[in-house]
């Protein structure tokens, strides 16, 4: 067992990952220390954290907000840094073990890549890099040598779940989904849909574009396409069951017919840790299995007529380049569009195929090329609502 402490960045420590990341420093008796922490948005939860784990460093990535803001709460001890420059400075210093990516959304793509570039160990919980950039970011990890660690829930019980065997002798795996709260409604029931009714998600509580995504089934969708950069796994090798109590949280078929799952309480603190922990296990402070009650677990074949998102995640997995990034940001605009009450629910995964079907496809687009679709896919959404 290693006694060495590990130094822990956490990009967007105050959103729902970075506030569980925490607990999971808190609860590691020393031997996770954080070293820096950012955030975008809620800069006096941000001074809250730093009172908390006294890290050497905060960043506020947004420069005009953090110019507004009273930082006198700031320990001492801890230093603020700004912008883009200030997380590229804390992910480059030699200090920094492992760097947690939980901005959401495509700006998390970024801070990744420049932990990625400097050789450092990911816990990756922003899903968009891979499904954006997944072969660039792939290649430019082989090339650093930086290690890729899941904290995706599904992606964790994979990762975990590979290693009862080789790669060569695995069949397929299988991400399961709770099916969101809307598997049940018919298609009618579906149009009418509400933001009320998409934010109650039954087992995980999470951001509300996850929510939103989890409902529409596009987060399984955006999971596919991690989950074929992140393991190198071909599109037709992956497949979707619905899995209602989220307890096992997904699977591994080896060639001979054995299927290897990982299973705990949903509860994403176990992911993290086991991702700054790796390849260590510690005892920790996330929920635990308690088969002294009984318990059930269900499973469903996907309907894939009521998830057409799923449809689109296969296609961005099989086809690679410049689609995953379209998606993601064509969903990512349409889904801020339908909390704003601007779109239907049913209409949203629609949106986001006719964007994806309009793009110009490039096989091997450059980090600016993606960039700059992902700006694209944005307005095209405001383009087809207007038109
Ligand atoms: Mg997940």
């Amino acid at each position: 067992m290693s006694r060495q402490v590990k130094q822990v960045a956490v990009l967007g420590s105050t959103g729902s990952v970075g506030t569980s990341t925490l607990e999971v420093l808190l609860g590691s008796q020393g031997r996770l220390q954080a070293y820096a922490l950012s955030a975008h948005a809620r800069l006096d939860l941000l001074v809250e954290q730093a009172c908390q784990v006294r890290p050497r460093w905060v960043v506020a990535t947004d420069a005009d907000q953090a110019a507004l803001f009273d930082w006198s709460g700031l320990p001492d001890g801890t230093d603020l840094l700004v912008g883009d420059e200030g997380i590229s400075h804390v992910v480059t210093q030699g200090e920094v073990d492992v760097v947690v990516t939980a901005i959401v959304g495509s700006a998390g793509l970024r801070g990744t890549w420049a932990t990625i570039e400097a050789g450092k160990t990911v816990a990756l919980a922003n899903k968009e890099t891979l499904v954006m950039a997944g072969s660039l970011v792939t290649e430019l990890a082989a090339r650093s040598r930086s290690t890729i660690i899941p904290v995706d829930s599904e992606h964790s019980a994979i990762f975990q779940a590979l290693q009862a065997g080789r790669r060569d002798q695995v069949a397929r795996i299988v991400l399961t989904a709770s099916g969101g709260p809307f598997r049940h409604l018919t298609p009618d029931e579906l149009q009418q849909v509400t933001v009320e009714e998409t934010l109650s998600h039954p087992t995980w509580n999470m951001g509300p574009k996850i929510t939103v995504d989890s409902a529409t089934m596009m987060n399984k969708a955006l999971e596919i396409v991690e989950a074929r950069w992140l393991f190198d796994i071909p599109a037709e090798k992956i497949d979707v069951v619905i899995h209602p109590q989220s307890i096992v949280h997904s699977l591994v078929e080896f060639v001979d017919g054995s299927v290897i799952a990982q299973m705990s309480p949903p509860d994403m603190k176990l992911p993290i840790q086991y991702a700054l922990d790796y390849p260590d296990r510690h005892p920790g402070v996330a929920a635990r299995l308690d088969l002294s009650q009984s318990l059930h677990l269900e499973f469903e074949p996907l309907d894939i007529e009521r998830f057409p998102a799923i449809t689109l995640g296969l296609e961005a997995a099989r086809t690679g380049g410049t689609t995953g990034a379209v998606l993601s940001a064509a969903n990512e605009a349409a889904v801020d569009r339908f909390l704003a009450g601007e779109l239907r629910f049913t209409e949203i995964v629609p949106l986001v195929r006719s964007v994806v079907a309009s793009h110009s496809f490039e096989h091997h687009p450059t980090l600016e090329r993606l960039e700059s679709l992902d700006a694209w896919a944005r307005k095209e959404v405001s383009r087809c609502l207007c038109t």
